[in-house]
């Protein structure tokens, strides 16, 4: 048990005590507990088993699951877990046709109480146009799905590089101190890439140097913060001068150096 229990790494922010689960290949989902009223959220559902596995550990009993977007790396282990309980599916009104049957959906841009816990849904189209992420303002914790990852964003799937930019400049715009729990461990290869178009940043380096540090001693990269991704990640960096001029834009919106860097990532 006590192996079980140190193999789950917590996070502690105000009232909610929240942990990394990895599952699948490379994802995470997290479970996310409010100590205030009880309740226990997981944030996307990749399968079913390492999510129970935690529970058990922890002795929490799931009552929510968030989505953030369809794709099935994300959603494949909500039947499994809503069929051990009362569990209250939450996900996007605007996506509703192809998540599964959503017990209650909210609306990109507005607000719903979990618990005692304020929570934002902050619209960021760019990976699907349905993406969504969670943002509670109290505790300062932001679930960024497939949207924002360690030094890096998600694939453009389905929206179009201006959508994107669009909500990745939501998420820079809020308090640097913001803990950022994302949904996979790309972290080594983003590092890897950040580093060929912003190579003079001496934050990126040293950052690098604790992330293959982490990465070695078998540990994990998230959480992460909105101030260290503002001054590390590539694709927060399409508002630098250094990093337009790198990738031959030294005059362009950060819009279009934001598109120049997903192509060059796309095509490493
Ligand atoms: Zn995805
Ligand atoms: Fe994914």
């Amino acid at each position: 048990m006590s192996n079980a229990l140190s193999a789950l790494e917590t996070t502690e922010l105000g009232d909610l005590s929240i942990v990394s689960v990895p599952c699948l290949n490379d994802n995470f989902a997290y479970l996310v507990r409010d100590g205030a009223s009880g309740h226990v959220a997981l944030i996307d559902a990749p399968e079913a088993e390492p999510v129970e596995a935690a529970l058990h550990v922890l002795g929490w009993t799931l009552t929510h699951i968030f989505i953030t977007h369809h794709h099935g790396d994300h959603i494949d282990g909500i039947e499994d877990l809503r069929a051990r309980g009362n569990v209250t599916v939450i996900g996007s009104s605007a996506d509703a046709r192809r998540l599964p049957v959503l017990t209650e959906s909210v609306t990109p841009g507005e607000s719903f109480r979990w618990g005692g816990i304020e929570v934002q849904v902050i619209d960021t189209p760019g990976h699907t146009v349905g993406h969504i992420v969670y943002y509670m303002p109290g505790p300062g914790a932001l679930f960024s799905g497939d949207t924002l990852f360690a030094m890096g964003c998600g694939r453009l799937f389905e929206g179009t590089a201006q959508q994107m930019w669009g909500g990745l400049s939501a998420l820079a715009n809020l308090p640097d101190e913001t803990v950022v729990f994302f949904g996979h461990e790309y972290t080594a290869t983003n590092a890897d890439f950040a580093l060929t178009v912003d190579p003079h940043n001496e934050m990126l380096h040293r950052r690098v140097h604790d992330v293959i540090d982490t990465l070695e001693s078998g540990g994990r990269t998230t959480p992460t913060t909105i101030g260290l991704e503002r001054a590390t990640n590539p694709f927060l960096r399409a508002v630098s001068p250094d990093v337009a001029r790198e990738v031959g834009l030294p005059d362009a919106d950060p819009e279009i150096v934001f598109a120049e860097v997903r192509r060059r990532k796309d095509a490493a």
